[in-house]
């Protein structure tokens, strides 16, 4: 049956790991944005480190605008640049820095070649030191310094290479005084508040006081993700997560900042940390790299990929791949293939729980956990949640059930939000007012997003009294008998 509004059809996704693709210049009309959300993407990242704010405008309403095409919730990343350092652009967008070539960086606007570029940074003039390392594009091209003034810093390059606008830049051998939140970043988050984006990630965070001033800034309007890429976060990493609403990993600048063999085992540790904490965590950076030239990845980076979902990752992140590269579809595509395929193995669950999850001693935790038992003692099809602030939600994914989590809520804003987090499917929907209501609506709404089938079990979680948030204290487990009532709300 065709219906004039109806929402496009597309194929259910039965997978937990989520999937976020960066937008940008090779992905960002609407038809593509819509492409990758059908090839798989659950999330999309809008970079504010490339392009204008004006230029985002109609990025952010292309990804809203999949809401009526699928009726589906879409979940929108802004990333805040962070005091990364950048360098300017150049005449012919790109040069090729040579081996064993001089090349200054200066403070001059005007548009760069293969022998100089701007670097719009007055700070790094001063603090710089010859036979310091600068390392360029997440440590790709390696200059050394040799002289430098207030005005320029003359280099030998090392490592050669392609060198695009506005790549960055990092400086591992001196320490470069900058605020954690730049005045363009203040401009970009209040920015990303106005086009009600569902999160805002906070780079280069070093201590949990940098994620207090972001989150005073956002005013609740949005979730808070704290990009994890400077050894000082590390050190502070508990009191960090704590502070942030999600956690991503992000190993370009985390493998430039530190050796490359230390970015492994932080790794685990990071998403460790975030799954016993209850932030959901996305692991990013270089995933399917090869995949911007080639349309398909490595053994090692499919390797990478199933890595991170065996550890239990709550999303696996895409950067130039599909924002800047010649295979957007098909890396959003591997991706979802490497996320099925894992899944399916009867071992993903047994090393997903290689993480032991205690619960808090909270009611909430004790009931999630109790969920999860009951749903595998049972063979229950799903585990469906009321919940108003997502938090219910966060609890039973953080106990990374079998089956899936079917979120209902009457908050547009939660069910965005959700698009980061394992294992759920959320539902913008009307409140229930009474326990046959939500028994009802449960089975219905199971039904109609195929999380179950008649005769099977599910188990459902609510708080009674209903309508009051922080109440979650019920546990029911039922049996959908028939064809329940598909076709009302
Ligand atoms: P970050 O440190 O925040 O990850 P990045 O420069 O690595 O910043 P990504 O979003 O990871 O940026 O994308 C990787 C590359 O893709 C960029 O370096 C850039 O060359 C290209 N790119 C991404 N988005 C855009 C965009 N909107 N416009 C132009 N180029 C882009
Ligand atoms: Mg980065
Ligand atoms: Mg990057």
């Amino acid at each position: 049956m065709t219906q004039a509004n109806a929402p496009t059809e597309f194929a259910p996704r039965t997978r937990k790991v989520r999937v976020l693709a960066t937008l940008g210049p090779a992905s960002n009309t609407p038809e593509m944005i819509a492409t990758l959300f059908q090839a798989g993407a659950d999330a999309f990242r809008v970079n504010m480190s490339h392009g204008d704010q004006q230029s985002k405008v109609a990025v952010i309403q292309a990804i809203r605008g999949l809401e009526r095409q699928f009726g589906r919730p879409t979940t929108i990343l802004a990333d805040l640049q962070g005091p990364k350092l950048r360098v300017g652009r150049f005449a012919e967008g790109r040069v090729e820095l040579v081996t064993g070539n001089v090349f200054t960086l200066d403070r001059s606007p005007e548009p760069g070649d293969a022998t100089r570029v701007e670097l719009p940074h007055r700070e790094i003039f001063a603090a710089i030191e010859p036979g310091a390392r600068l390392l360029l594009d997440d440590g790709k091209l390696v200059l050394r310094v040799t002289d430098h003034d207030e005005t320029k810093i003359v280099t030998t390059i090392e490592v050669g290479g392609m060198l695009s606008n506005n790549k960055g830049l990092n400086v591992p051998d001196v320490v470069v005084p900058m605020a954690a939140l730049t005045e363009k970043d203040r401009s970009d988050l209040a920015f990303a508040v106005e086009q009600g984006v569902d999160w805002i990630a906070l780079s280069f965070v070093q201590r949990p006081e940098d994620l207090m001033e972001a989150r005073r800034l956002i005013g609740g309007k949005a979730a808070l993700l704290a990009k994890i890429e400077k050894p000082a976060a590390i050190e502070r990493l508990e009191e960090i997560v704590e502070q942030c609403d999600g956690v991503m990993v992000a190993r370009g600048d985390l493998g430039v900042e530190l050796p490359p063999e230390q970015v492994p085992p932080l790794q685990k540790r990071i998403v460790e940390v975030s799954r016993r904490m209850g932030r959901p965590v996305v692991v990013a950076t270089q995933m399917l790299e090869s995949m911007i030239q080639s349309p398909s990845p490595t053994r090692a980076e499919v390797s990478d990929v199933a890595t991170a979902i065996y550890d239990g990752a709550d999303a696996i992140m895409l950067s130039a791949e599909s924002a800047a590269g010649a295979w957007p579809i098909e890396s959003v595509t591997m991706m979802n293939a490497i996320g099925n395929a894992v899944e399916r193995d009867p071992g993903h669950g047994d090393r997903v729980h290689f993480t032991v999850m205690k619960p808090d001693p909270t009611t909430a935790d004790a009931l999630a956990e109790a969920a999860k038992n009951i749903a595998r003692t049972v063979s229950a099809a799903a585990i469906i949640c009321f919940t108003s602030s997502g938090s219910t939600a966060r609890r039973i994914a953080r106990e990374r059930p079998a089956v899936p989590i079917l979120v209902l809520t009457p908050q547009l804003e939660t069910a965005r939000r959700l698009g980061l987090l394992w294992g759920t499917h959320a539902v913008h929907t009307r409140d229930v007012e009474s326990f046959e209501e939500m028994v009802a609506k449960s089975k219905r709404m199971a039904l109609r997003h195929g999380i179950a089938k008649a005769g099977e079990q599910v188990v459902v979680m609510a708080g009674v009294p209903f309508r009051t948030p922080g109440s979650t204290n019920v546990i029911h487990v039922t049996r959908i008998v028939g064809d329940e009532l598909k076709n009302y709300d």
